[in-house]
């Protein structure tokens, strides 16, 4: 995608507060959710993130401050859920975009009518982010979650078996399994810690059914789908970014417990299906155009096979996207000790690109909808402190961490908090921030079902 006027590192608001240095959102960024006021019963609708405002797509759309495609797509955007947005396609993506920054942009001289008009029409739709409370994005219809970190496939899979080697696919194409929708929500989720079969490695079959042990995060990047393909009309690789609408952060929470007992032989399945937690605000595909990279293999690494194969993902196809997870205790919160930052990691070690990742999925003739979410994988870097999950960092639970306050841990304990954050920057360009992804542990409810624990009592009394 070529750079354009909206990526100006040059370009400032009219509102003060996205020109600050180190401000999420600038007006180069321009992120979109869905929101409403907190506590009102409002509509949700479509928003865009400048300083620390949300622009109404709602209020926007039914004033005049914009028209043609620009204003067909902040109607569309209108909605409780973006999904029809995102089918609208790129050409409209970019009207709106392209729309909203010249309402937002600071202009030299006194404005025209025509101009004076338009931005004040534009002030009235802003409500300030600290009043407003969020919903997931879009409907989801389908959620695939890949495994795309070279390094959190070997060292998860040594930390079951030290001699073990990356499988021969994980080099062959962007390997992945069919998640649950269902327990997709936005920021701010709390959840029960699930019950589920499960057993500790070294103990002996069967597993027994009780809360999980090993409770863990996953750090990874959300895709957001957003024109579909027709059943049986693979994207081809030169085409998979025009379906994407854009990312977002996404922590795919994991009972290690269970995953370990049910992975084989057909993937993960109630050790992830509990829930999954996304950020509110979605990057897009056009804001991220300044940061990408190239995507590179290790010249030993074997050549992909033509499908995933374009000079334009090899020259661009990575995004310098830094990430970092935090964690904040039930304790912390008391205590009003800091969060710990657990590790820092970048987008751009992936195997495998976010296009290859969607050509690979529609390659066999799978149909992708708008709103549907894929999940880049747990991404880990080379160095151990670049690990996006707890069974990495502590080395499968023998090497806890010490947090800020003096406690430790090893996997994740009722009311801990887990954070992550995501941040774009590159030399002469300004900083664009994905804001938070965040969700809190909750005690297990007591037992849901007949449980290995109620079948003990029932035996002894
Ligand atoms: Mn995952």
């Amino acid at each position: 995608m070529e750079l354009n006027h909206t990526h100006a590192p040059t370009a400032r608001s009219w509102i003060a507060e996205a020109n600050a240095a180190g401000a999420d959102f600038p007006i180069q960024n321009l992120p979109l959710g869905v929101f409403r006021r907190a506590g009102s019963q409002e509509a949700f609708r479509g928003g865009i993130a400048i300083g620390e405002q949300v622009l109404d797509l709602g209020a926007l759309a039914a004033s005049d401050a914009l028209a043609g495609l620009a204003r067909q797509a902040a109607r569309a955007a209108a909605q409780p859920v973006l999904n029809d947005l995102f089918a609208l396609g790129p050409a409209a993506w970019r009207a709106l975009r392209h729309g909203v920054f010249a309402l937002l942009k600071e202009e030299e001289g006194t404005p025209g009518a025509a101009r004076a008009d338009a931005v004040r029409a534009c002030r009235d739709c802003l409500v300030p982010q600290s009043a407003i409370e969020h919903a997931l994005p879009a409907r989801v219809g389908d959620y695939t979650d890949f495994y795309t970190s070279f390094d959190h496939a070997q060292s998860s899979a040594r930390m079951v078996d030290p001699a073990a080697q990356v499988a021969a696919n994980f080099r062959a194409m962007p390997i992945g399994y069919h998640g649950r929708a269902s327990t997709v929500a936005v920021s701010g989720q709390a959840f029960h810690r699930p019950w589920g079969q499960n057993k500790m490695p070294w103990e002996a079959p069967p597993a027994l059914y009780r809360p999980t042990r090993w409770l863990d995060y996953e750090l990874e990047v959300a895709a957001w789908v957003g024109q579909g393909n027709r059943v049986g009309q693979p994207v081809p690789l030169a085409q998979a970014e025009e379906h994407l609408f854009g990312l977002g952060l996404l922590n795919d929470w994991s009972a290690r417990d269970t995953q370990i007992w049910e992975m084989a032989p057909l993937g993960p399945f109630l050790a992830k299906s509990f829930a999954t937690t996304v950020s509110p605000w979605i990057v897009t595909m056009e804001a991220l155009a300044p940061y990408r990279t190239p995507w590179r293999h290790a010249d030993e690494e074997p050549a992909p096979q033509p499908y995933l194969t374009t000079a334009a993902n090899a020259r661009a196809g990575a995004i310098d996207l830094r990430l970092e997870v935090w964690l904040q205790t039930g304790e912390n919160r008391v205590e009003g000790a800091r969060a710990t930052r657990l590790s820092q990691t970048n987008f751009s070690h992936q195997y495998w690109t976010l296009a290859q990742m969607l050509t690979h999925h529609t390659s066999g003739g799978c149909s992708l909808q708008p709103g549907d979410l894929l999940g880049s994988g747990t991404v880990s870097g080379p160095a151990p402190e670049e690990a996006g999950c707890l069974l990495e960092l502590t080395c499968g639970g023998r090497a806890p961490l010490r947090l800020n306050g003096g406690e430790q841990r090893t996997f994740l304990q009722d009311g801990d908090t887990v954070l992550l954050r995501g941040w774009c920057e590159a030399p002469g360009r300004p900083r664009i921030g994905f804001g938070e992804c965040r969700g809190t542990v909750l005690p297990a409810i007591p037992a849901p079902m007949s449980s290995n624990a109620q079948t003990q009592e029932h035996f002894h009394a």
